[in-house]
């Protein structure tokens, strides 16, 4: 075991026994020497690559210049952040936070004050987070055991199943229907665009809020700056947190302009939310995602699919730009092991499928370099 394995830290990870100290675009470095192509990203966080150069400088010029205010106060990397969080929605407020799952609670309880309604519909195999709000809305069983009675009120879905969600929200009182466009860690799942427009019109009519989960499938790793674009539905509330600033702590719930207003001053707060540093870096990757970094993605993306579609034991090959699945006819879990041992860094979702949520600057080299290793553990 390494030095830092040893470390009195809770056991609620199940970690390799890696101890990384650098990174640089696509690769990590361990203190043993051994280097690493990302294509976790962190869990879909590294969004431009490690330590690129235009974050480092941004978040060090506002780190030298101001770190924290508190939300009793204006600071502009918070602010220029909205308008830019805003004009890639198409209008929009931010509520700003430090996770995927504090931008989920904020979502649901915007929602609820809005609407005054306390149903929430959530998908089966969903996952937004592990507080006990994102837990409730959680569509996994498995992560609920031991931490029962949840937060009340929700139902379960099927995916791509417009009667299963129009029967979850028969009793008229759902005044939420929350949606990752892309599963992610249930498996890289996609949601039809059809399935969203159903969910669209069953918001409509129930006087509910659409919620879309983006904080796995936003900030451009689908080949769009929110997944939600190339399935044709707007919601009214969409999540973002992961690789928003690319590895610093955010979270943001968006709110379109035209949904009901909901929270006024002292209905929820948190004390980093909106951080200047972490806002900075935030302004540094959304200025990055041009139109010309999102065909990359597309394009990389499709090499990547198609270049697992030829590897034996691939069953299925899910998702878009640089979220894919790879379903496996057997558990990803010792897959995983073999590439790390390899220098490949993946994750799982799901128990049977390989994720690749590599950083969306890399080049067809790095696809290649991948696909002989998974091709070389898998045959
Ligand atoms: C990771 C994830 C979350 C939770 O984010 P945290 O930052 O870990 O709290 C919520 N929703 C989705 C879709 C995620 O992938």
């Amino acid at each position: 075991m390494s030095n830092a394995a040893q470390a009195p830290v809770i056991p609620n990870y199940a970690r390799f026994d890696v101890t990384f100290e650098s990174g640089d675009g696509a690769w990590l470095y361990a203190e043993d020497g051994k280097e690493y192509l990302d294509f976790g990203a962190g869990i879909a966080v590294i969004t431009l690559g490690h330590c690129h150069p235009q974050v480092v400088a941004a978040a060090h010029a506002q780190l030298d210049t101001l770190w924290h205010t508190s939300n009793l106060y204006w600071t502009n990397p918070m602010a220029e952040l909205a308008r830019a969080l805003s004009a890639r929605f198409g209008g929009a407020q931010t509520y700003f936070c430090n996770s995927g799952a504090e931008s989920i609670e904020a979502g649901l309880k915007y929602a609820r004050k809005a609407t005054g309604k306390p149903g929430i519909v959530a998908l089966e195999n969903s996952f937004h987070g592990r507080t006990f709000g994102a837990l409730s809305v959680t569509g996994q069983p498995a992560k609920h055991m031991g931490f029962t009675p949840l937060v009340p009120d929700v139902r379960f879905a099927k995916q791509n199943d417009a009667e299963s969600l129009a029967a979850a929200a028969a009793d008229g009182k759902v005044g939420c229907i929350l949606i990752e466009p892309i599963q992610g860690e249930g498996g890289v799942n996609p949601t039809t665009p059809e399935f969203l427009a159903s969910a669209a019109e069953l918001a409509r009519s129930e006087g509910a809020l659409l919620f879309f989960d983006e904080v796995q499938s936003g900030t451009g790793r689908t080949g769009t700056f929110f997944a939600y674009e190339q399935l044709g539905t707007q919601p009214d509330l969409t999540a973002l947190a992961k690789g928003l600033a690319n590895g610093l702590p955010i979270g943001a719930l968006l709110v379109s302009d035209t949904a009901a207003r909901g929270f006024e001053p002292g209905d929820h707060a948190t004390t980093f939310g909106g951080n200047p540093v972490s806002c900075a870096a935030a302004l540094a990757v959304e200025a990055a995602l041009t139109s010309e970094l999102l065909a990359h993605v597309q394009m990389v993306g499709a090499h990547l699919a198609e270049g697992l579609r030829q590897i034996p034991g691939i069953r299925d090959v899910r998702g878009r730009g640089l979220m894919l699945g790879a379903e496996l006819d057997q558990p990803a879990l010792d897959i995983i092991g073999a590439c790390v041992e390899r220098g490949l860094l993946l994750t799982s979702a799901g128990t049977n499928v390989l994720r690749f949520t590599p950083p969306l600057v890399i080049e067809a080299a790095h696809v290649d370099r991948a696909l002989t290793i998974v091709h070389e553990v898998l045959t």
